[in-house]
């Protein structure tokens, strides 16, 4: 069993993308290439927002982001103390000061409560100056942006969403990628929409962000392409990615999206009464980036893990450390406490989970982890 089965997909869609490369290859068309704005407007129609920039990936999507605001020394950027290293590595990298906040203990995002606190903080504090949060969409769900939008009106600040891990996740009506001033996505293999390498998105609804993005993303190009007005970086979506993704994007629209929301079902059915399992609030639909479900404690996740390991089911500890405890953050003052996601740490597990697993699979990992809980 594969924890993201990214052959079978491959076999289902096998012909398209095939055409897709190929398409590319005899073009050789590999930078810019027509893919590649079809691919951005496509995406744009999709989240609804008014524009879509393509780039190298996830991680210099937030950096994109942060350098079209401006954000960089003294300013204070708050974000959730567990996501992946790189919602907090971008700001450290510009310069500013990543404030860690703890999570909400059910559905392990951004808690909007202890997220106004650590402004207060910081403003209390008056060392930084608070510029922006940078929300993460977790394992596919949506943060609680009704909430967070307020706090970020309240105090002025910038709001980033990070939809790496949500892009196809839905608040309401409104689609992931599409809150706040600005979201970054990911196209990693293994994220809910991913190429075959890497690969990763801006988008914004503001016409002006939108080409301070498209210029940063290519050496800060002015009117021209030799023209440099600003320093940027080279961050660009090459067209044989955009061709696999238009392809993947219909897979993924069509039936993908659907069919991992019936997975997950399947698993919570079977699961409810064992462990606990994933929380998806009233009004939010997720793209089950992960299905992460909760153990008592580290020992119980060790046994189920190595329960699973021994029958070839893999699984994934999303995430070991939280992000105030990385080394590389070790220096940073720490200004909010983090219980929620210090435990969270302990006790995740996530399970295989993708659009093309079936009931036959998830039972057997149900078997697994029943007799691992014993
Ligand atoms: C994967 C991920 C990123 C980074 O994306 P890459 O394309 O790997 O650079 C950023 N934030 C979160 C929450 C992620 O899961």
């Amino acid at each position: 069993m594969l924890f993201r089965d990214l052959k079978q997909q491959y076999q289902m869609l096998k012909p398209q993308i095939e055409k897709a490369v190929s398409g590319v290859l005899s073009d050789c068309d590999f930078i810019a290439g027509a893919p590649v704005r079809e691919l951005e407007t496509r995406l744009a129609e999709y989240v609804g927002v008014r524009h879509c920039i393509t780039c190298a990936n996830g991680t210099e999507a937030i950096e994109l982001a942060l350098l079209a605001f401006g954000i960089g020394r003294g300013d204070a950027v708050f974000v959730p103390d567990f996501t992946f290293f790189a919602t907090a590595e971008m700001p450290a990298a510009r310069g500013a000061m990543p404030v860690f906040v703890d999570v909400d203990a059910s559905t392990f995002n951004l808690d909007p409560e202890k997220l106004e606190q650590a402004v207060l903080h910081v403003i209390s504090e008056g060392r930084l100056c608070p510029r922006a949060i940078i929300a993460v969409d977790l394992f596919g769900q949506c943060a609680d942006y009704r909430a967070i939008m307020a706090i970020a009106a309240k105090y002025d600040l910038i709001l980033i969403e990070d939809a790496a891990q949500g892009f196809g996740g839905r608040l309401g009506e409104q689609r992931a990628c599409s809150f706040g001033d600005i979201a970054a996505t990911s196209f990693f293999p293994s994220k809910p929409l991913g190429c075959y390498g890497d690969g990763g998105a801006v988008f914004t609804d503001d016409d002006r962000t939108a080409e301070l993005i498209r210029s940063f993303a290519v050496h800060g190009r002015g009117m021209h392409k030799y023209e440099n007005v600003r320093v940027g970086i080279n961050s660009r979506l090459d067209t044989l990615q955009a061709a696999v993704l238009l392809v993947k994007l219909n897979a993924f629209t069509n039936f993908e999206l659907e069919a991992v929301n019936t997975v997950a079902n399947w698993y919570t059915d079977r699961l409810g009464d064992l462990v606990s399992t994933p929380v998806v609030k009233m009004g939010f639909y997720s793209s089950w980036a992960q299905y992460t479900i909760q153990l008592k404690n580290l020992e119980k996740r060790r046994s189920v893990q190595e329960r699973l390991n021994a029958s070839g089911i893999p699984t994934m500890v999303y995430y070991p450390k939280s992000l105030h405890r990385q080394p590389a953050f070790a220096d940073l003052p720490i200004y909010e406490k983090c219980p929620v996601a210090e435990h969270l740490c302990e006790t995740v597990l996530s399970l295989p989970i993708h659009p093309y697993m079936t009931k036959r699979e998830v039972q057997e990992v149900v078997s697994c982890l029943k007799e691992g809980l014993q």
